[in-house]
């Protein structure tokens, strides 16, 4: 059987790459959405192990300890991280995984995988960006400005990326990415033969 590939999905907050993860996930069987873990809150609506595994602070650095993670990073002073095994056993049974993750995990995934593939996803432009930030209306404007200037950083980094898609439409942003990840994995099964 062909191994599955990874795919590292990254964006700043509010770009819309959480929408276009879902999106996949639903229109194709064989592929499989990492849950990292965090020590963040879980916000209104968020749903434990699915959208997130929340764990407390000491948790998190045990399994880092152990090795068990693939990659983490601390944001807005929270940790977030891969954990490794399931993601080893779904390249093994064959599934494509994708991984939402920030560029300093992408990184680390890309060091232990090299082959894995990392698209970034732009927003249309930083007025559209500040608005879907500050439009959340979930947190404060200390924690909006926090992200806004993680956004910032996290755009500077793009260029270290595979694949740059904008989201300045919905579907058409899918559809892109889509065709990415078909033409990747067409490659791999190709080399493979
Ligand atoms: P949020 O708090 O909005 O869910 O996520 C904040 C940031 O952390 C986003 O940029 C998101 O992509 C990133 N993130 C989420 N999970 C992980 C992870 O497992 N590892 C890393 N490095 N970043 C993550």
């Amino acid at each position: 059987m062909t191994e599955g590939k990874l795919f590292v999905i990254s964006g700043p907050s509010g770009a819309g790459k959480g929408t276009i993860c879902k999106r996949l996930l639903e229109s194709d069987e064989n592929i499989r959405l990492s849950v990292s873990m965090t020590t963040r809150q879980p916000r209104e609506g968020e749903v434990e192990s699915v959208d997130y595994f929340f764990v407390e602070r000491e948790a998190f650095e045990r399994l880092l300890q152990e090795g068990g993670l693939l990659e983490h990073n601390q944001y807005c002073e929270n940790y977030y991280g891969t954990p490794r095994a399931q993601i080893v056993q779904w390249l093994r049974e064959g599934y494509n995984i994708i991984l939402e993750i920030d560029y300093h995990g992408a990184f680390q995934v890309r060091d232990s995988y090299p082959d894995c593939v990392l698209i970034f996803i732009m927003p249309p432009s930083i007025e559209e960006l500040e608005a879907r930030i500050t439009g959340r209306g979930t947190e404060s404007d200390e924690a909006k400005q926090k992200r806004l200037q993680e956004a910032l950083g996290e755009i500077a980094q793009s260029d270290q990326y595979d694949y740059i898609v904008v989201n300045d439409d919905l579907d058409a942003a899918v559809e892109r990415v889509r065709e990415i990840m078909h033409k990747e994995e067409e490659y791999v099964i190709s080399i493979n033969q």
